[in-house]
């Protein structure tokens, strides 16, 4: 089975975000970036999948050169070739296209992203994949079983289950639960070294997207303590200040 994992390249959750050119734009400089946690989800199914030995796995980002270090871990924590392609992601619809051009002159079996990318959160790429590629394309997936060409996905409703089965080639957005997140080993650090890292360049598509301007919460004021007796105030003060109740 060939497989091929989306990766996105995000900031460390444990980041401070800052933005700047009068907040169009996020300011990376000093900012940790990790692989996805949701990709690295379906990456470690991909390599649960590849444990038969008859499987490849190729991730994909979409990214300049400072994402070739999330590709990297991804080669040790098991993938065997990696592809950059070389843009910035402009929004969804460029990455999705960036991706499914790729996918589409190399067909592969089972297409797996995260359910969503921890910092722009669209929660879109998947399903643009499946529209773009004509394929099936399931979100969200919880557990995730591949026989016979026959996938096996159960999503998460309100209140129960719900079991999907679809025929290969699938594009599936992961969730938590799909697999246990894989630490690269000792090994596979070094093995990544040696590993096929190959850039292309991007297909010419317009963002459908622009973002105009990022917005951050305003900053928490002080904490106010109030007498534990003294409920009127509590709720004086719920009402006129918090404005909660
Ligand atoms: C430097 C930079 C500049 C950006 N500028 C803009 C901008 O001007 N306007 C705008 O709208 N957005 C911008 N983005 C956001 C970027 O385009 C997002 O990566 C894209 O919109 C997809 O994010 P999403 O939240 O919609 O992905 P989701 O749909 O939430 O992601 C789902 C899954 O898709 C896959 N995926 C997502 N992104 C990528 C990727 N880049 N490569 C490979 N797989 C991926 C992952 O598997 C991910 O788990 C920028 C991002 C960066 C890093």
């Amino acid at each position: 089975m060939k497989i091929l994992v989306c990766i996105s390249h995000v900031p460390d959750t444990t980041s401070k975000i800052t933005f700047t050119n009068d907040n169009t734009t996020f300011n990376t400089a000093g900012v940790q970036f990790i692989i996805n946690p949701y990709d690295e989800i379906a990456l470690s199914k991909a390599v649960d999948l590849a444990a038969d030995g008859a499987s490849s796995i190729t991730v994909i980002t979409v990214g300049d050169a400072s994402t070739e270090a999330t590709l990297r871990k991804a080669l040790a924590i098991g993938a065997d070739s990696a592809v950059r392609v070389d843009a910035q992601p402009l929004d969804a619809w460029f990455v999705a296209n960036q991706i499914a051009a790729y996918a589409r002159a190399n067909s592969f079996d089972l297409i797996l992203t995260g359910r969503e990318s921890i910092d722009y959160n669209g929660g879109q790429v998947a399903g643009m994949l499946g529209e773009l590629l004509g394929l099936p394309s399931v979100s969200i997936a919880k557990s995730l079983s591949v026989e016979n060409g026959q996938a096996r996905v159960e999503r998460e409703i309100e209140g129960g289950k719900e079991i999907i089965t679809a025929s290969l080639p699938l594009v599936a957005g992961t969730a938590e639960g799909v697999a246990e997140p894989k630490i690269a080993n000792m090994r596979g650090i070094m093995s990544a070294r040696t590993k096929p890292l190959e850039v292309i360049a991007p297909i010419a598509v317009e963002p459908l997207t622009k973002i105009e301007v990022y917005d951050t919460p305003p900053a928490r004021g002080n904490v106010k303590l109030i007498d534990e007796n003294n409920i009127d105030e509590l709720v004086h003060l719920l009402h006129t200040e918090a404005k909660v109740i």
